[in-house]
């Protein structure tokens, strides 16, 4: 979501003729598009911030400024305690960063949430490569009781449909075959009477030249069968692979952490995804030690993942978050514990993630051409419908071709296309 932004404010700011420098010292203005879910982000930004300070230092004229979740929530003590920041600017305010870049005043900070801001009619700036991201929602209105979002980001909201289309059209126009749609849950998605699965099915049909549709993040609560059946009918343009954020595998933690779904409705669901699409990859996210969280809970985490075996997950230590329902809960797991259940996690997790990729050697999978491979000149990478990156000889392939190969090794989360070294 912040790259997109990142490319959103990029987009604006080339149309009014500014240039990307690569040095700092060279540069007028220093945006830094920051992210607020965990400490440990914040904290990148404050020492990044320090390294700026000393930029400002030998050019004055520079102007600094910080975007994103972070303004949001630190807005009073970055204007107190850092006064070489010049902007502040949350995530509904970009749509006016030139008059704040212009601006004479010492300060300028907009830190204001919107209720409609959707940036409907701004196009971004798209770095290169084969994919597109498309925001389709802004905020969100789960408020699970770990996260920040809902504060940082607002309420949520959508775009039109019309205007996703004309979006998705823009992009493939540009040169870019895949599309990954974007929401802090992309499938709560509603425009009057069209639902997720309704804007997936336009995509797919209105949309010529497009050739992989992807989105992230759903929300379990509102996976249903009616995504399934698009998925299933839209195969392989609908990329085989669902992010579905299962956070902890304990009723009694899902319960605090205000997921409003149980362990046995997300076996449920993943055996009805796997009913209409039976290959599809499944990644996930999880947090260890949110508060309350006994021993016995982490069990049931690693338990889940033994039976359903994720292609991947994101892993994190619960980290405690101003404005959060958790936030007033005593953070009783200790930093050891969280360390040493996010290592037995990954460990359980690598495992998982090879057991799946071996299953696929002798397959012959679809894969989107990215671009050469960096170590070896003479091979290529794409990525399969299953979102796993794929390495394999050069021969006459170009970025964007969609074409088939056989998956010869696996090696950790990369799958090989050797045709004379198998495994
Ligand atoms: N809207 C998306 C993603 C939200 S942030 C979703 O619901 O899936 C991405 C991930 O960060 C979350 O899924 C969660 O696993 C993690 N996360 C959010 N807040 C956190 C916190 N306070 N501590 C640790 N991890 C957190
Ligand atoms: Fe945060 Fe939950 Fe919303 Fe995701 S669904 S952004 S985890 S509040």
């Amino acid at each position: 979501m912040n790259e997109y932004d990142s490319e959103l404010l990029s987009g604006i700011l080339l149309n009014a003729g500014y240039r990307n420098s690569l040095d700092p010292e060279q540069a007028d203005v220093i945006l830094l598009n920051t992210c607020s879910v965990r400490e440990h982000a914040e904290q990148k930004i404050h020492s990044r911030l320090g390294e700026l300070k000393q930029i400002k230092e030998r050019h004055p004229g520079i102007k600094i400024g910080l975007l994103g979740c972070m303004a949001q929530n630190v807005r009073n003590e970055i204007l107190r305690n850092k006064p070489y920041v010049d902007l502040i600017l949350g995530p509904d305010a970009y749509r006016n960063i030139l008059e704040h870049i212009e601006s004479t005043k010492k300060h300028s900070a907009d830190t204001k949430l919107s209720k409609y801001e959707v940036y409907e009619d701004l196009f971004p700036a798209r770095k290169g490569g084969v994919n597109a991201w498309i925001s389709i929602s802004r905020g969100c209105d789960k408020f699970c009781a770990y996260c920040i979002v809902p504060y940082t980001r607002g309420r949520e909201r959508n775009r039109k449909l019309s205007g996703i289309l004309e979006e998705a059209r823009t992009a493939v126009r540009n040169g870019f075959p895949e599309i990954t749609l974007l929401g802090q849950n992309v499938n709560s998605y509603r425009d009057a009477d069209k639902r997720f699965p309704d804007l997936l099915r336009s995509l797919a049909e209105q949309v010529p030249g497009l050739r992989r549709i992807r989105y992230t993040s759903p929300h379990p609560r509102d996976v249903d069968e009616a995504l399934m059946q698009v998925h299933a009918e839209y195969k392989p343009l609908i990329a085989n692979h669902i992010h579905l954020p299962l956070q902890a595998g304990s009723n009694a933690v899902l319960a605090a952490m205000n997921r409003s779904y149980t362990r046995e409705h997300y076996l449920k669901l993943v055996e009805m995804i796997r009913s209409f699409v039976p290959d599809m990859a499944i990644s996930t996210d999880i947090i260890v030690g949110f508060p309350g969280e006994s021993d016995a809970d982490f069990r049931q985490t690693l338990d889940i993942m033994q039976q359903l075996r994720f292609d991947s997950a994101f892993t994190f230590k619960y980290s405690p978050r101003p404005h959060t329902r958790a936030w007033k809960l005593h953070d009783d797991v200790s930093e050891a514990e969280k360390a040493s259940r996010l290592t037995e996690l990954i460990t359980l997790q690598k495992k998982h993630t090879l057991q799946r990729n071996r299953a696929m050697i002798g397959r012959e999978v679809e894969v989107l051409v990215e671009s050469g491979s960096k170590r070896r000149p003479e091979e290529m990478m794409g990525r399969t419908s299953c979102n796993k990156v794929l390495v394999f000889p050069r021969e006459q392939y170009r970025r964007g071709d969609l074409i088939r190969r056989k998956v010869t090794q696996a090696r950790g989360v990369t799958l090989i296309s050797r045709p004379d070294e198998n495994e």
